[in-house]
């Protein structure tokens, strides 16, 4: 058992081993930090292996070469793809005017422009969508992992939460993807492809428009203007697929997004920081939630690897550092275990010298979980002492919550729902009643 919970601390990038149900369970048993992956998908390989859309200008000249395509070509070839594929949205190389009527057929023989399949959306009342993705099947194990996408609008910013894990390999207390069973790690197509399946969702592409009563961004800029890697799964244990995905989404001919409108969350996988900064140069998250290493080793377990003085050394040493790219804290508000007075002033100490946002998160309950919400007054009174200090500290407003979309309630509801949707296919009630049951729950 100690071997399955030990391969990823000695390397994070360890191919995944599969593990008997009771090797799991023993491990489960000893409160793991971590869990591991059942399939391993090669990182930067197309999803299904023969769509284009999320690949990085290598993978495309690879591409190319593989279809004959002269290498004097490619590079102005892959400018094209790049401009028809992340600037445009092209969904069928036909579009792709500018490319010969002979290298298009060419392309359309060898490959496709699909994008991973939509099984279901669901609008939140105050316009945040939840979108469950299926990848395409990776060999004849994977029937196509599933993960979940939320989009966040608001007047100003559109933001995009997406995963980068199938599940988690982590085992944070408070989090509902946690109890799940990491499945494997995303490519950095198929984590490109959440930004792209967004697009085409929301109507986000030169001439193409958004859905009847959607609420987009009104400011005139791009609807998904933001990129948080807050989804499923630690980003950090994913560093090479995360930090090419990275490229990609921020490229200025293509998708360009800002990097500093990227913002990647770690759970505290101290040994990754430095190069997400010196390689990706995105703002960086924290997820603290305590400030005390007793108490963090339960809530957040990876704690008892990376305590809070490595973690906050690390982040004291994240290049790029400064007041105009401050570091974000999420803290999650848990009524009577994390939220006193003292855990606040502490907080503010602990963080002393490092530019810093903190952002207070009120619990988002799951069925099953131990923990309620701060009070509304406990959690003001938090925030207060926390801004008196001179650090800003919003506390978030629970977005989608009415259909599981708020952070820490990703995916297994899905699970949830899907598998009572079996039950009532069985009892010959539609799929449409149990989502609507499901959304108001
Ligand atoms: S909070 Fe993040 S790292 Fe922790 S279990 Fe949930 S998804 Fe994984």
């Amino acid at each position: 058992m100690a071997t399955v919970l030990d391969i990823a601390k000695r390397n994070p990038n360890a191919a995944p081993v599969a593990v008997s149900d009771a090797a799991r369970a023993a491990g489960a048993n000893a409160l793991s930090i971590e869990k591991t992956a059942e399939l391993n998908v090669v990182a930067g390989a197309a999803p299904g292996g023969a769509s284009l859309v999320g690949l990085t200008r290598d993978q495309l000249k690879d591409s190319l070469a593989a279809i004959g395509v002269p290498e004097r070509e490619h590079k102005m070839r892959v400018a094209q793809l790049w401009h028809w594929i992340y600037f445009r949205g092209a969904k069928d190389f036909s579009e792709m005017t500018n490319v010969g009527k002979e290298l298009r057929a060419k392309l359309a023989d060898a490959y496709t422009l699909a994008r991973p399949q939509v099984i279901s959306e669901q609008v939140s009342k105050d316009g945040t969508r939840k979108w469950l993705i299926r990848m395409a099947s990776t060999g004849p194990l994977d029937k196509g992992a599933e993960i979940e996408c939320v989009y966040i609008p608001e007047t100003d910013r559109g933001t995009l939460c997406v995963s980068s894990q199938v599940g988690c390999t982590l085992t944070c207390s408070f989090c509902h993807t946690g109890t799940q069973r990491l499945v494997r790690n995303l490519t950095s197509a198929e984590i490109v492809a959440q930004l792209i399946v967004a697009r085409d969702m929301i109507g986000d592409w030169p001439d193409a428009t958004p859905p009847e009563g959607a609420f987009v961004p009104n400011d005139g800029g791009r609807f998904v203007s933001n990129i948080v890697f807050m989804g499923m799964g630690e980003p950090l244990y994913n560093p090479d697929d995360v930090i090419a995905a990275i490229d990609v989404m921020s490229d200025g001919e293509g998708l360009t997004l800002s990097r500093r409108r990227i913002t990647v969350s770690t759970s505290g996988v101290v040994p990754q920081m430095e190069r997400l900064g010196a390689e990706a140069n995105t703002m960086l998250a924290i997820s603290l939630h305590a400030v005390r290493d007793d108490l963090r080793d339960v809530l957040v377990p990876i704690n008892r690897k990376y305590d809070i003085k490595q973690l906050l050394d690390a982040c004291r040493a994240y290049p790029g550092l400064s007041n105009a790219r401050r570091i974000t804290f999420e803290y999650v508000m848990l009524k009577g275990v994390n939220d006193s007075d003292a855990d606040a002033r502490e907080l503010v100490r602990l963080l002393k010298g490092i530019p810093a946002k903190i952002n207070l998160i009120p619990f988002n309950p799951w069925p099953g979980s131990k923990y309620e919400c701060s009070d509304w007054e406990r959690i003001e009174r938090f925030s207060e002492i926390v801004y008196r200090a001179g650090y800003a500290s919003p506390v978030r407003t629970p977005r989608g919550r009415d259909i599981l979309a708020a952070c820490g309630q990703l995916k297994s509801e899905t699970e949830k729902l899907r598998a009572r949707a079996r039950m009532m296919a069985e009892q010959g009630i539609g799929a449409e009643g149990v989502y609507a049951v499901g959304n108001g729950e």
